[in-house]
């Protein structure tokens, strides 16, 4: 398995993975040439408002519990990062949001099923991959 030699917080930073964000699990299948990335976030952790921006707002509930992004691909292998989605209440503006991933982005030029075909079928917000904007 390619992640046996990577140290402590390697493959998150590999995968644009940060604080208070984890990989909890990664399940490689070289049959079904997939990598898919199970990631948590940590116990308490507190979030910017997505709404106003305000820091450190706690966690009010899980908007999804088992959301699937696609990610780039790994090498050949098809990969995709599996969470929960978060929301938060925020203390300054009064609303509820969803956090802002930091692997998620927007997608308006490429959808997931226009390139990727039946993988984007299978995703839970075809409009949602991870670009690189780096
Ligand atoms: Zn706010």
């Amino acid at each position: 398995m390619f992640a046996a030699n990577l140290k402590e917080g390697q493959l998150e930073y590999l995968l644009h993975i940060p604080e208070p964000w984890y990989i909890d699990r990664v399940d490689f299948s070289l049959e079904a040439k997939q990598l898919d990335v199970y990631v948590k976030f940590r116990k308490r952790a507190l979030f910017p408002c997505s709404n106003c921006g305000a820091p450190d707002q706690p966690v009010r509930d899980i908007a999804n519990h088992d959301r699937t992004w696609r990610h780039f691909n790994f090498f050949e292998y098809l990969s995709c990062i599996h969470a929960e989605l978060p929301r938060t209440n925020c203390g300054k503006c009064d609303t509820i949001t969803r956090v802002n991933l930091p692997w998620a982005f927007r997608v308006i030029e490429t959808i997931g099923t226009v390139h990727d075909g039946p993988i984007g079928e299978k995703l839970a917000d075809k409009d949602y991959i991870l670009v690189n904007d780096r």
